[in-house]
């Protein structure tokens, strides 16, 4: 939709940002003070155009006026200086950042909360999905409002910043569910709540025995990196065990600022993961992922998932076929360390949590040998246990020689169910199943 004519520009602040590393009119101080940047974030066309001296046409500028109406526009400053403004239409930074007309197209399967995590929500804020976790959104604000977010519905909007009482309620829900033992904060940005807030919120969180580590997802590395100040860092030391996942797409975002903000975060302690959105147009290639992959882990960043794009509202221009995320996949297992390979998964639509999707390494199996292949095409068998004694697993674990007497005793669902020696079920059957509704049916 956007014009691919590299018109004349003015000199920009980005301009002598990028010949000098210093910014034209604005101190290096405030440049990095990310007040600053919060403060002059780039919200409308116009302001896009003065910074970037990428101008559009009236008619792209219509469309472009009518699109961030439904899906608002911010970008900091800093963000918007990674953008090549000669060649912006394929910029990989420009569109994460920039509002693309495309977002107004809503296909038949898009939805608006396509993960349902709102209909998981037992009370406001809290998406409560898997057994022993819990999300939990305190802030709705972010840095920048990316372009390809599963939560656009949600970014942006006022009215959702929750209120220290509906935080205090998100809380309560934790401490009353005995079984939650890991909570990820998430939003929007928890780095876009002043320290103090999110001091308190880590504190309460602290204070609940059951909670044994605490996950915070941020994009603030990537997008704002000034953000992480050796006052945030002090104060997240104190709540460990912390982990930080971050959400870096292309190589290109780690610049030597977001660097600094990792090295920061992996200073202090903890731990760092990377889940990137696989993104046409942006790192739908097997040779940019590895890249990335590879620099997220020189940086001390694990890659932790690659995620197949949501179905969520305004995102089809960027949503690649699944075999897309294999293909990528193929291209990384084997061929580079394996920490440096994230795991694919769809993230399945109504909300039934995420689904890894791998390329197929099995090739064949009998009952003593299993037929395999390895990233080179290489064939090879593994020949199966002559004496091999299976352990009757949850049958009578007071018996078992692997000496979990005192644990638990967990329930078991899905193919696991299945899989469990003493349990009965031979098989799962979706409720609406017409087959089973003319058993019983005929039973009456
Ligand atoms: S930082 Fe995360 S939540 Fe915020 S707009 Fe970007 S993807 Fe969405």
């Amino acid at each position: 939709m956007i014009s691919e004519k590299t018109r004349e520009r003015p000199v920009t602040y980005q301009d002598t940002y990028h010949k000098n590393r210093s910014v034209t009119g604005v101190e290096t101080l405030d440049w990095k003070d990310y007040k600053w940047q919060l403060n002059n974030s780039i919200k409308t066309i116009v302001d896009f155009e003065n910074f970037t001296g990428i101008i559009f046409t009236e008619q792209e500028k219509q469309l472009l006026e009518k699109t961030i109406k439904k899906f608002p526009l911010c970008i900091t400053p800093y963000y918007a200086s990674l953008i090549d403004p000669e060649n912006y239409p394929d910029d990989p930074i420009f569109r994460q950042a920039f509002p693309n007309p495309a977002e107004l197209d809503i296909s038949s399967c898009d939805m608006k909360d396509p993960l349902h995590e709102d209909k998981d929500s037992p009370t406001l804020g809290i998406t409560h999905r898997y057994p022993d976790r819990v999300l939990f959104l305190v802030s709705n604000r972010c840095a920048m409002y990316c372009r390809h977010c599963t939560r656009k519905r949600r970014v942006g909007d006022k009215d959702f910043v929750p209120s220290r009482e509906q935080i205090l309620a998100g809380i309560y829900y934790i401490r009353k569910h005995r079984e939650i033992r890991d909570v990820l904060i998430s939003g929007g940005d928890p780095f876009m709540l002043p320290d103090e807030y999110l001091d308190w919120i880590l504190t309460e969180l602290n204070r609940i025995r059951h909670v044994q580590v605490i996950r915070i997802g941020s994009r603030v590395p990537v997008v704002l990196p000034y953000r992480v100040t050796n006052e945030l860092v002090h104060m997240l030391k104190k709540h460990h065990p912390i982990w930080l996942n971050t959400h870096f797409n292309h190589p290109r975002e780690l610049t030597l600022a977001s660097r600094n903000a990792l090295k920061k975060l992996a200073n202090a302690g903890i731990p760092l993961g990377n889940q990137s959105v696989l993104l046409a147009g942006v790192n739908d290639c097997p040779q940019i992922m590895k890249k990335l992959n590879q620099k997220l882990v020189e940086n001390r960043v694990r890659p932790y998932y690659l995620f197949q794009c949501d179905l969520s509202e305004g995102l089809s221009h960027f949503r690649t076929p699944i075999g897309k995320g294999v293909e990528i996949m193929e291209s990384l297992i084997g061929h580079t360390s394996g920490f440096a390979v994230p795991r694919f998964v769809v993230d399945a639509p109504g909300g039934g949590g995420k689904i890894p999707v791998m390329p197929n390494y099995i090739v064949s199996w009998s009952s003593d040998k299993v037929v395999l292949r390895n990233y080179e095409g290489v064939i090879t068998t593994y020949k199966e246990p002559d004496n091999y004694q299976p352990i009757n697993c949850r049958k009578d674990c007071s018996k078992c020689n692997l000496n979990r007497k005192h644990e638990r005793k967990e329930d078991t669902i899905g193919v696991e169910k299945l899989l469990a020696n003493q349990i009965e079920t031979i098989s799962l059957t979706p409720k609406d199943n017409e087959r089973m509704e003319r058993r019983t049916k005929k039973a009456e």
